[in-house]
Order: structure tokens, then C-alpha cells, then sequence
């Protein structure tokens, strides 16, 4: 990255290695592109120039809390510093205002008790060391204090600890608001510490369970175990805090994005489906007989893979704290009980074997035709049309309207089908009814927002999802990029030096690809969807023809149906054999018949009949294109806050404590965008030191500057002198301080070495 090393005899290096990122050593000699170096651990290489970077010596053993003040911005300094401080169990670290969270895979006492939380209140942002609580406060105090509307942006991969860090914002938010003003504890605080239920007897303490509890709710039906995390988040997620003039909480309300529905019916070894089905199975007896459930292994949607408990959780108590956080959210004891009879009802769908007569699907056995008949009574619909809304499609031909059967293959996925849109209705019904509960304030002057988001993913497969999800980081990542660029300006700014120098890292040319209309790939993809001949290769081909010659998109060798797209943190091939049925968001008229006329309210409500409205756009709906808008508006939110970011990062992928992969980190630090800012900074200036830092580090080139006669020149003088003498030119001078390019302050430090 940036520029390259200057690289001299003695020189402190890092240079590139494949087991741990990057190690240390020192120049023994240089030869054309090439370089002898003598590491850390006492061997002796031989490296291209281009791998190797200059070392900071004197960067202490504790490393800096805000890494821009790292002389050299380079990537393996970055790493390092991370690492040093993780080693001392410190996890958090500015970059400028972002702040970057290593997750430390273990309670750390004190982090974030009520102590802590009041030595952050009111004190600005550097004060103290970097802590998530110190971000929440500045944008609260910003809000106040200048009437700004602030989102905080949370990323980082699956297991980095984005939700665990949105807990800690809100708990801090929540704390702040409780007692601020009259000084002491609010009453609502109080009340927040008495009795849960009481809570909701103010409208603030409401809101802040509401937001709370909502916790406990999302993630009961929205979270599952993970290869990569044992309560992963499968939906993004906006909280929008409301404030009113006085800086009192008002309102609030949650957006969520694509949950991932092939979780419902579909699970990877060593994965567990949504925690809800685990915990219903673990309800007290007389739920289980009610909703004729019993172990989970004897459930198609559970049983395919082995996991079914979790190491320290316990299923049947989060059942109870499930139900009393969907009690504080305001979802009553009918609406709780038709929630759980449906997830049952999705349990034994699941069960619902089919056999093969004359390619038409039968219901199996008796087997089978229990859970059919379990499945219809709990979503209270007639048995036979639960029968054939599975194993019928109605089809109309100019001639006459026919029924035909599907074969055992077609009615095991409409089957599913059903499974999934009953699943992510119930979802958005849960999201609803908690917006619904908590207030929103229509007259809330400002937000906080928090957004905890998925992460870049770039898998061994990649599919939809997949390219959903890293379209949205490619919102985000120029949304990010704008706002370093602004930032660098700014900070010109205020030295009054020409910006002209910071350049801008764009990646509109991916995000036009993806999303550009007409012409790209979500475009692409809705048009093969609705046209009834087209299969994945069809798709494929037309994607290889229309990009055959732009710049972030690859037909990779021998693929027939893959695509690669070059993401501003890497190249990810997809798969597209999935993209065009992942794509359709169509429930089968027979399946919405049936729903809708269950003598369950809740269970038709989830399946409102159709109106003129829906009729005409039912046509044809797209997951890709509903998406593209939803994050459009997001960024519409997003584009009228001030943002600050943090950026988790998980340490290794064992989830276990003081364990840090170097290599796995520089990944993430890549994809995260924290690489990309330094980017940034590389492309112009990215030294920025006081000239008080300059004088002590450098007034050795020249010594004569703190004697005699010059002693009395003021700071900015000396520094002059100093650069005068080393030859230098083509620094900027700022009012407090200089700005060099890494190779300039290379030179210096090599000069000074020599003395
Ligand atoms: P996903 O994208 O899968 O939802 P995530 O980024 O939201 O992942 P979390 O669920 O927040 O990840 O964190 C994963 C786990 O890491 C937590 O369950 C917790 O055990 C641990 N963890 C995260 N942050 C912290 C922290 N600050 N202190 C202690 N443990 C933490
Ligand atoms: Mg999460």
C-alpha cells in the first residue's frame, strides 16, 4: 500500500510473510528490486522492495490509542498496534474517530459496569482511553449540543461482536438519558433498576425497555448458531433512537434487513436452526402437549444437523425470558400463544413426508399424515386444502383452469416454500408490533441511530445472499469513503493547506454494476426472473456478454454459470445457480388462499387478502430490487446524520480469548475499510505531526536549532530550520503542525539513524 519503503542499509523494517502477515527486521543490504534482511527471529532473508515496509522503533510496547498518531500509516504498523494492545487486554483503539473493537472472546472486569459508564459521561472524545461508551457520549453530546441528527455504523464479520457492541451504545444511551438533568437517578432509571413491568408506566422508561427488550425478542426468532458465531444475527438491523428538544428520549423505532429465510428448512452441520424452535421444544409440559411437540430430533428442520444445545445456554429458561420480554414489548398472551403455535405448526410441516404415485406427491404415511393434520389444526386451516395447497398447482390455460400435481421433489419445495414465508411474515409481524409498541415520535427533532449490519462475506460458495449482503457493503464503503475524504479535507482545513492534495477513493463503478437501472445485475437478474424460459446459465450468459469489458467484473476460467465481481475489499465468485428462485419473492396464490382463510386472526392476518394494490405489483416481486430500495432509504437516513463508525474485529475464528491470527486480522482490516481510509491519507500526506513531536524526534538533524541564538524562535521556526537543513522539500506546513509523505519521513528517520 502507498508508497514504497525507503529502504536503506540498517534500516527497522516490516516485510511481507505468509504464516503471520507481516514480521520485523532490519536491512542488512540492497540489491536492484531486492533486499537482504535480518528478521526478528534471527533469520536472514531475502525480500522484493515492494513487500517491505518502514518500522516505527520507537513506537512503545503499549502502542498508541489513536493510531493516526502512528508516524508510519502502513498496514503492518496497524496490525501491530492492534495486536500490542489486544496482548495488554486492550481491545479498543481510535483510527482518527473510528473506533476499532477487537472482540476479546471474554468478560473483562469492569469494562462496562456503572462506574465506567460515569467516568465517560461529558468528557470529549481522546480524553480517556478508547472505549465504546466514549462514542456514544460524543454523539449524544453532539446531538445536543448541535442540534445534529448522529448514526453510529457497527460492521465487522460474523462473530466480530457488532451486536454485543450495539448493546453496549444502548445501555450507554439509556444510562446517559436516565441521569442527566437533575443530577442523581431518575425516577424512570429507578424504575428501569425496580420492576421491569413497571416500565412501561412512563412513556422514556418505556421506550428504553422497549428498545431493550426488543433485544431478547429479535434475537429469539432472528438469531441462530453459527459456524462462526453461537448467536449470530441472520438480519441487519437500524435503531432509531428519537430524541426531543431537550435531549430527552421520545421515540423509537427498528428497520430490519433481509432475514435469511432458508434457515427455516435448510441447516449446515454444527449450525442450529432459529433459537425459537429450540426453545419452544424446551417449554414447560403443558406447551409441549398442547403443540404435540417433544424432542427436537424428531424434527426434519432440526434434525439435520447435530446440534441442538448450546454450551451455557438454557433453553427452557430463555423460553420464560422470551415470553416476559415479548410481554414488556406489549405482545399479549394471544398474540404469544398464536406465535408459538405457529412456530410448532412450522415444526411439523417440516414433517410432512411425500411419496411418489405416478409422479404425483401422496402424503407418505401415517406418519406424515399426523403432522399434516397437527399442522392444519395449529395454523386452524382445513386439512385438505393444507393437502393441496403442497401437492397442487392450479394452472390456467386459455382453455380451461386445471389442477395438476406437483411430484414428491416440486411438493417438498412448495412445502418449504410455505415454511419460509410463514417464518419471515411472523418476523415482520414481530418488528411491527415492537415499532408499534415503543413510539415513534413524528415531531423528534433528532436520532442516534445504530446500524449492525452483516459484515463482508466472501465464502468457498457464495450465492444471493452473499452478493446482497456485499452489495451493502459497497453502499457503506463509499458512504465511508466520503466521509474520510471529508474528514482529511477538513483537517486541512483547520492547518489552512490546500486539500487539493487528498484524493478520493471511489467505488461507484462496482455499486453501478450491481445496482444500476437498467443495465445492472440486479436489473439483469429481476428481468430473467420474469421471464419464464430462463434458467441460472441463461442469466450467467447475459451477465458475461453485458460485462464483458468492465473493470469489476470477471467470467472466471472454465466457470459456465459462476461470476466473479471485484468488491472494493476483494474479488468474490458467486455461484448463480440459486440467484433467480432466491430472487423471487412470490408466495403461491394457493399457499396465500389457504392462509388467508385460517380461522386463526392472527395466522390470516399474516396473509391479508389480496387488494387492487397488491394485485397489480404481484406480478412480479424481487427480493434484489425491495432490497435495493431499503438500502437506499437507509442511506438516505444515514446521508442526513453525522456517522461514526466502529469497526469490530474477531481476533481468531476458535472464539477463543488472547487469541490473535495476524493474518486473519489483516483481512478484516481490509475488508473493514480501516485499510481503505489509511488509503486514503497514503494518497496524499498521511504523516501529520505537531511541530513539538517534529522537534523532539528530528532536532538532532540539527542541533543547532535548540541552541543559542535560535532557542527563542517560536516552534514553527525551528521546524523550518530543521527541514531546511535535512533537504527536504515538497512538505506542507500547517499552523500547528507539518504534513510529510511516508517516504519523506522515511528519509528523516534514516538520517537520523546514521547520527
Ligand atoms: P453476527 O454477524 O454473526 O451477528 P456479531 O458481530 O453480531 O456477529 P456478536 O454476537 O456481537 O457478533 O459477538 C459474538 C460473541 O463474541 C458474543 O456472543 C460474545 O460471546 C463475544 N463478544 C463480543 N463482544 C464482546 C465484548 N465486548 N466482550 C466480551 N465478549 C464479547
Ligand atoms: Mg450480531
Amino acid at each position: 500500500m502507498g508508497m514504497p519503503a525507503n529502504v536503506d542499509i540498517g534500516s527497522s523494517i516490516w516485510v511481507g510473510n505468509p504464516e503471520f502477515a507481516w514480521v520485523d527486521g532490519v536491512v542488512l543490504n540492497v540489491k536492484d528490486e531486492e533486499a537482504e534482511i535480518q528478521t526478528g527471529d534471527e533469520n536472514v532473508i531475502v525480500a522484493r522492495l515492494a513487500s517491505i515496509h518502514p518500522r516505527d522503533v520507537e513506537a512503545g510496547p503499549y502502542g498508541f490509542d489513536d493510531m493516526t498518531n502512528l508516524h508510519y500509516l502502513n498496514e503492518p504498523a496497524v496490525l501491530h498496534n492492534l495486536r500490542s494492545r489486544f496482548e495488554m487486554e486492550k481491545i479498543y483503539t481510535y483510527s482518527g474517530d473510528i473506533l476499532i473493537a477487537v472482540n476479546p472472546f471474554q468478560e473483562l472486569p469492569d469494562l462496562y459496569d456503572a462506574s465506567k459508564m460515569e467516568e465517560y459521561k461529558g468528557v470529549p472524545l481522546g480524553k480517556l482511553s478508547p472505549h465504546v461508551f466514549a462514542i456514544a457520549d460524543t454523539a449524544y453530546r453532539e446531538m445536543v449540543n448541535e442540534g445534529k441528527s448522529i448514526s453510529i455504523l457497527v460492521s465487522g464479520e460474523s462473530g466480530a461482536g457488532k451486536t454485543e457492541t450495539t448493546k453496549m451504545l444502548m445501555r450507554y444511551l439509556a444510562y446517559l438519558v436516565g441521569h442527566t438533568g437533575s443530577g442523581g437517578r431518575s425516577i424512570e432509571q429507578k424504575v428501569l433498576e425496580v420492576d421491569l413491568k413497571l416500565m412501561i408506566c412512563t412513556p422514556l422508561a418505556r421506550i428504553v425497555a422497549g428498545t431493550g427488550q426488543s433485544n431478547p425478542v429479535l434475537e429469539a426468532f432472528g438469531n441462530a448458531k453459527t459456524v462462526r458465531n453461537n448467536n449470530s444475527s441472520r438480519f441487519g438491523k437500524f435503531v432509531e433512537i428519537q430524541f426531543d428538544r431537550g435531549g430527552r428520549i421520545s421515540g423509537a423505532a427498528i428497520r430490519t434487513y433481509l432475514l435469511e429465510r432458508s434457515r427455516v428448512c435448510q441447516i449446515s452441520d454444527c449450525e442450529r436452526n432459529y433459537h425459537c424452535f429450540y426453545l419452544l421444544c424446551a417449554a414447560p409440559e403443558e406447551e409441549i402437549e398442547k403443540f404435540k411437540l417433544g424432542n427436537p430430533k424428531s424434527f426434519h428442520y432440526l434434525n439435520q444437523s447435530d446440534c441442538y444445545e448450546l454450551a451455557g445456554v438454557n433453553d427452557a429458561n430463555n423460553y420464560l425470558t422470551t415470553r416476559r420480554a415479548m410481554d414488556i414489548v406489549g405482545i399479549n398472551e394471544k398474540e404469544q400463544e398464536a406465535i408459538f403455535r405457529i412456530i410448532a405448526a412450522i415444526l411439523h410441516l417440516g414433517n410432512i413426508d411425500f411419496e411418489n404415485e405416478d409422479d404425483n406427491a401422496l402424503v407418505k404415511d401415517e406418519q406424515a399424515k399426523f403432522h399434516l393434520q397437527t399442522t392444519a389444526e395449529l395454523l386452524m386451516c382445513d386439512p385438505q386444502s393444507l393437502e393441496d395447497a403442497l401437492c397442487k398447482r392450479v394452472m390456467i390455460t386459455p382453455e380451461e383452469v386445471i389442477k395438476k400435481s406437483l411430484d414428491p421433489l416440486g411438493a417438498a419445495v412448495s412445502r418449504d416454500g410455505l415454511a419460509k414465508t410463514i417464518y419471515s411474515r411472523l418476523f415482520n409481524w414481530l418488528v411491527d408490533k415492537i415499532n408499534i409498541s415503543i413510539g415513534q415520535d413524528p415531531n423528534s427533532k433528532c436520532l442516534i441511530g445504530v446500524l449492525d449490519i452483516y459484515g463482508f462475506e466472501s465464502f468457498a460458495t457464495n450465492s444471493f445472499e452473499q452478493f446482497c449482503i456485499n452489495f451493502t457493503n459497497e453502499k457503506l464503503q463509499q458512504h465511508f469513503n466520503q466521509h474520510v475524504f471529508k474528514t482529511e479535507q477538513e483537517e486541512y482545513a483547520r492547518e489552512e493547506i490546500d486539500w487539493s492534495y487528498v484524493e478520493f477513493v471511489d467505488n461507484q463503478d462496482a455499486l453501478d454494476l450491481i445496482e444500476k437501472k437498467p443495465g445492472g445485475i440486479i436489473s439483469l437478474l429481476d428481468e430473467a426472473c420474469m421471464f419464464p424460459k430462463s434458467t441460472h446459465e441463461t442469466f450467467a450468459q447475459k451477465l458475461y456478454q453485458t460485462f464483458k469489458d468492465h473493470k469489476r467484473f470477471i467470467k472466471p476460467k472454465l466457470a459456465r454459470s459462476d461470476f466473479t465481481i471485484v468488491h472494493y475489499a476483494g474479488e468474490v465468485q458467486y455461484q448463480s445457480d440459486q440467484f433467480l428462485d432466491k430472487n423471487k419473492d412470490y408466495v403461491v396464490p394457493e399457499h396465500q388462499d389457504l392462509l388467508s382463510a385460517s380461522t386463526c386472526s392472527f395466522v390470516a392476518g399474516l396473509f391479508p387478502a389480496y387488494s387492487e394494490e397488491t394485485v397489480k405489483s404481484s406480478k412480479f416481486s424481487s427480493i434484489g430490487s425491495r432490497f435495493k430500495v431499503q438500502l437506499q432509504q437507509l442511506m438516505e437516513i444515514l446521508k442526513s446524520t453525522e456517522p461514526y463508525y466502529i469497526r469490530c474485529v474477531k481476533p481468531n475464528n476458535l472464539l477463543k480469548p488472547a487469541l490473535f491470527e495476524n493474518v486473519n486480522v489483516v483481512q478484516q482490516l481490509r475488508s473493514g475499510g480501516v485499510l481503505e481510509a489509511i488509503k486514503i491519507k497514503c494518497n496524499g500526506y498521511p504523516v501529520h505531526i505537531t511541530f513539538s513531536d517534529f522537534i523532539n524526534r528530528f532536532f538532532i538533524l540539527a542541533p543547532e536549532v535548540l541552541r543559542g541564538e535560535y532557542v527563542c524562535y517560536e516552534e514553527k521556526v525551528a521546524c523550518t530550520w530543521i527541514l531546511e537543513k535535512t533537504e527536504l522539500t515538497e512538505y506542507l506546513m500547517g499552523k500547528t503542525k507539518i504534513f510529510l509523505r511516508a517516504d519523506q519521513i522515511a528519509q528523516l528517520d534514516t538520517q537520523r539513524s546514521r547520527i
